[in-house]
């Protein structure tokens, strides 16, 4: 037996038009700041399959902007060359951004010691909250056999409470991947650009009153309780004060 086929209402679940180009709520669309820039070394954005986070993303603004950057989604490569979809690489030559312990400058670190950054021909970066970066570190051993790029940024990330972070140095892809290019000799002007263009997603955000999965995960407060007396479809019958 079949029911009435009746009109399923789906008001609570309109979502928020979405922009064709970066895929995200046209709320946090910032593609009215994108601008191609000139850029000498590649970058290789290795993203967790989890980290696809629709709103606060910043590595799609990184792949929009340098017009040498890849970014693969995935959790393992057999080596860098078959990430970058190519033949052999010269992984003297590219160095991966990750925390270095031992480290206590911003420096490149290398089988041999400390090379100069402005010798790097690219970057590889893990995007993803921390557990997700070091799950991708560990998936991929070839990346412990690269150079090393350890940043201590200066400043807070432009996240501020959006995202939760365990360590003040754990800033966004997108910022990590500006102070690299800036350290590796790349024009200031391109950090400058990318900063903006993010501080203007995170405005963007902050203004339409969206939570993000990551930060409402990391709050303890419970939610405030539902406001009754909304659209109620039902029709009142008993209406007559008789
Ligand atoms: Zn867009």
């Amino acid at each position: 037996m079949r029911g009435p086929k009746g009109r399923s209402n789906l008001a609570g679940s309109v979502s928020d038009p979405t922009c064709a180009t970066c895929r995200r709520p046209s709320v946090a669309c910032v593609c009215d700041r994108i601008v191609s820039q000139p850029i000498q070394r590649r970058v290789l954005i290795l993203q967790h399959p989890q980290e696809q986070d629709a709103i606060l993303g910043s590595a799609q603004i990184l792949a929009a902007s340098l017009p040498t950057a890849k970014l693969v989604v995935g959790l393992s490569w057999p080596n860098l060359g078959a990430a970058l979809g190519q033949g052999e690489v010269d992984l003297r030559k590219w160095a991966v951004l990750f925390p270095d312990r031992e480290s206590t400058a911003q420096q490149v670190t290398g089988r041999g010691g400390v090379i100069p950054p402005t010798s790097l021909e690219g970057i590889v970066v893990l995007d993803g909250t921390w557990s997700k970066a070091k799950t991708l570190w560990w998936r991929n051993p070839w990346l412990n056999k690269m150079n090393r790029m350890s940043l201590r940024p200066s400043k807070p990330s432009i996240y501020g409470h959006l995202r939760a972070e365990p360590r003040r140095e754990f800033v966004s892809t997108l910022e990590s991947v500006a102070a690299a290019l800036t350290l590796c000799g790349e024009a200031p002007e391109i950090e400058a650009y990318l900063a903006r263009v993010f501080r203007t997603l995170v405005q963007r955000v902050r203004d339409a009153r969206i939570i993000p999965p990551a930060a409402r995960r990391s709050a303890s407060k419970p939610r405030p309780p539902r406001t009754g007396g909304a659209a109620s479809p039902r029709t009142p019958k008993d209406s007559s004060g008789q």
